[in-house]
């Protein structure tokens, strides 16, 4: 993640403890223009939310879903127009900068390819949303219009997809459109589903990292809420992954907030570290869509610290360095605390 604003300190920096409380809440009522038009979320289990905005401050960004009965506000102040103050209940807590986001988020051009799903993990609402699938030309048209908007701030393209057929499917469209976003010169990220050698096909393609989601903490709570998906297949691709991409290159979502222990955290923080995985710490979010589906429980700033206390020590002990990533959410740091990146 870039150091956003540590030569041009603001009144009230985000520090780690503030962005672990921001992101405990999740969203974020923002002033009426105050966020430049973009795409809404398509990807993930914040899908169909109403937009997002991202702040800076302090060296450090986060990302807030957008909802006007928030307890957060973001209120431009009155010292320049540039700067924003966030409130909880009325108390400043950060003074920061909008960013601007490109694609998706800030510095990047990522793109969901198919914003629908074959398959129903219980907190995701893109197998309700059954949205689009971008064509090729779609694809490479947004990505060129990120470079432009982006003006020389774009380093790096991210490339999700849900499943419109099959994981075959999505590892074609992406192996289709390599060649293309080779040609960009910037390093490539894909997080797509577990397919037989796909890993090896990326790799071969010119892709410099790759995420597959373990999701959950537990198996047992990864078959409850993501039915016909195998927990052992992700891992043993993670495994092969690090294979081929090297260790620290590759990655995996964990979500927080499903009904597992601290504990069971710490074991898949740690199993995945052992084989040079390294984990993006993601809070659950718990959309309206989804009420009632599976248990959803956002994190407290207090268990997100903890379990970043957790995570740096972990990374500590396996020489993983989330900080230093070039693609994806460990290199946007928008959702999660990222290790040393957040220090
Ligand atoms: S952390 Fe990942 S999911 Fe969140 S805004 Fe950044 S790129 Fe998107």
């Amino acid at each position: 993640m870039t150091p956003h604003s540590k030569t041009n300190p603001e009144r009230l920096p985000m520090t780690a403890d503030k962005k672990a409380f921001l992101l405990s809440i999740g969203t974020a009522d923002a002033e009426p223009g105050l966020i430049p038009t973009t795409r809404k979320s398509t990807a993930g289990p914040s899908a169909g939310s109403g937009g997002s905005v991202f702040i800076s401050s302090g060296g450090h960004r986060v990302r807030l879903s957008l909802d006007p009965d928030s307890p957060i506000k973001v209120r431009k102040t009155n010292t320049d127009s540039e700067t924003v103050i966030v409130t909880y209940l009325d108390e400043p807590i950060v003074t920061g900068k909008i960013e601007s986001v490109p694609a998706h988020c800030p510095e990047q051009a990522y793109i969901n390819l198919s914003e629908k799903c074959i398959y129903n993990c219980k907190y995701c609402t893109v197998p309700l949303l059954q949205g689009h699938t971008k064509s090729k030309d779609e694809t490479l048209q947004i990505i060129r219009e990120a470079f432009d908007k982006g003006n020389g701030s774009v380093s790096a393209i991210s490339i999700t997809s849900g499943v419109e057929e099959s994981p075959e499917g999505e590892l074609n469209r992406v192996l289709e459109l390599m060649p293309e976003l080779v040609k960009f010169g910037v390093p490539i990220g894909i997080s797509i589903y577990v397919t037989q050698d796909g890993a090896q096909k990326l790799k071969d393609a010119g892709v410099s990292e790759v995420k597959f989601n373990v999701e959950a903490a537990s198996a047992e709570i990864f078959e409850n809420v993501c039915p016909g998906l195998s927990y052992d297949d992700v891992f043993d691709e993670l495994k092969n992954s690090v294979a081929i991409f090297g260790k620290g290159n590759v990655y995996s979502n964990l979500i927080v907030g499903l009904g597992e222990t601290d504990d069971d955290v710490a074991e898949t923080l740690e199993k995945l570290a052992k084989i040079g995985v390294i984990a993006c710490l993601r809070p659950v979010f718990e959309n309206k869509l989804r009420k009632g589906d599976c248990f959803m429980e956002r994190p407290s700033k207090d268990r997100l610290m903890k379990l970043y206390d957790l995570q740096k020590r972990i990374c500590e002990k396996y020489d993983l360095h989330p900080e230093k990533s070039k693609t994806m959410c460990s290199k946007c740091g928008g959702c999660d605390l990222v290790p040393f990146a957040d220090d």
